[in-house]
């Protein structure tokens, strides 16, 4: 099949970061760090973010998330549902492709590694949740420094949600409602194992940001 070209978008609406680190993402203890990142693209403020799993080999190779043949299906869901790619922002929970598409083999690595350098992981992919949550604008407690995952709290008496300060050519884009595509965007944005519980819940959340996440 031949590749989906964004028809009006031949470049990126936002610009990204050179630096992956930059938006928060830990590289140094993610298997895939090396790799060309995608970062998610779209609206500034919109009312609509959509969250996958990963990047595949086109996507890596335009630089631009969802341009594949997953992108031509949700451009066109999009389109059905009268909007356009360029009024919502679209990302995913992990922004580099992994080796043969294979998420789960990639999550096994990174849980691994982590584990051999006593890092503390969540599953599934916590080396770039920072970044993804920086992204769409979910605040960090300025007291033990998690974010707010879901409607739980951090576990502190009294938490402080900050949002972190945006840094140098990055801007948040907090939407109004997020549309998680896959269990790895489930499990990274809501911090949850098993999301079995969870499939067609739509989650309403406390923050100022997001007002409800929904897994189809
Ligand atoms: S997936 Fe995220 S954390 Fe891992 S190397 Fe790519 S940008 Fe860094
Ligand atoms: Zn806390």
């Amino acid at each position: 099949m031949r590749a989906w070209r964004p028809k009006q978008q031949t470049a990126r609406l936002t610009p990204a970061p050179a630096d992956p680190r930059a938006w928060g993402a830990r590289c140094d203890v993610c298997p895939l760090r090396g790799a060309k990142p995608v970062f998610g693209d779209g609206k500034v403020n919109p009312a609509l973010a959509v969250v996958g799993e990963a990047p595949g080999r086109e996507e890596e190779a335009i630089g631009i998330p969802f341009v594949g043949k997953s992108g031509e299906a949700l451009t066109e869901s999009l389109e059905r549902a009268g909007t356009t790619r360029s009024m919502v922002f679209i990302d995913n929970a992990v922004a580099c492709f992994p080796p043969g598409g294979d998420m789960k083999a990639f999550i096994q690595r990174a849980k691994k590694q982590a584990k051999a350098s006593g890092v503390e992981w969540h599953e599934p992919v916590d080396c770039c949740r920072p970044r993804l949550f920086f992204a769409l604008g979910i605040p960090q407690c300025s007291s033990c420094g998690k974010w707010k995952a879901g409607p739980d709290s951090c576990g502190c008496k009294a938490p402080r949600w900050l949002y972190p300060k945006p840094k140098e050519g990055v801007e948040r884009r907090p939407p109004k409602t997020l549309l998680l595509l896959g269990n790895a965007a489930l499990e990274s944005v809501l911090g949850v194992d098993g999301v079995m519980a969870r499939a067609g819940y739509v989650h309403a959340v406390p923050w100022r940001g997001p007002d409800a996440m929904v897994k189809p």
